[in-house]
């Protein structure tokens, strides 16, 4: 038995050479930085997001709403870490992932292969599983004018069978 499942992602860009700038677990050095409530990877919210829609479970700010100060600057593993726990609870599991990164900056090209590296540790896939594409708006709209960044992402589960 086959699941679906679809999540999509934008945070607003900032310059702030304080904060990291996260994809999919990966640190990009840049004094980019995306503005949100938890560490604000989007590509990680993104694959959440499309694994609680393959299981019917509702998506991720009603487990982890921006208006919960406990989790004000929550480190996104765990919330992908929850939402994998859901997915082991129905008895499911991963067959693969394609995510497509929308942004004018920072390039995302060069780091493709280190994404797709660190979302196989942190999802427990292997890297051939795992597709992470980039590409721009060419210059349109909100994202064209640098202001954001937005992820989509799709997911098949597969029912384990024992
Ligand atoms: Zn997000």
């Amino acid at each position: 038995m086959f699941r679906i499942g679809n999540g999509i992602d934008f945070h607003k860009l900032e310059n702030n050479p304080s904060r990291p700038f996260l994809l999919g677990g990966f640190e990009i050095k840049t004094d980019l930085a995306l503005v949100g409530h938890s560490d604000a990877d989007i590509l990680l919210h993104a694959i959440a997001d499309a694994i609680l829609g393959a299981l019917s479970l509702g998506d991720i700010g009603q487990y982890f709403p921006d208006t919960d100060e406990s989790i004000k600057g929550i480190n996104s593993v765990l919330i992908i870490n929850k939402v994998l726990n859901l997915m082991s609870e129905k008895k499911f599991k991963i067959v693969n992932i394609d995510s497509t990164i929308i942004c004018e900056i920072p390039k995302i090209a060069p780091y493709k292969n280190l994404i797709t590296q660190s979302l196989s540790k942190i999802l427990n896939i292997e890297p051939d599983c795992i597709s992470v594409k980039a590409t721009t708006t060419e210059k349109m709209g909100a994202l064209g004018r640098k202001e954001g960044v937005g992820v989509f992402s799709s997911v098949l589960l597969e029912k384990v069978t024992f």
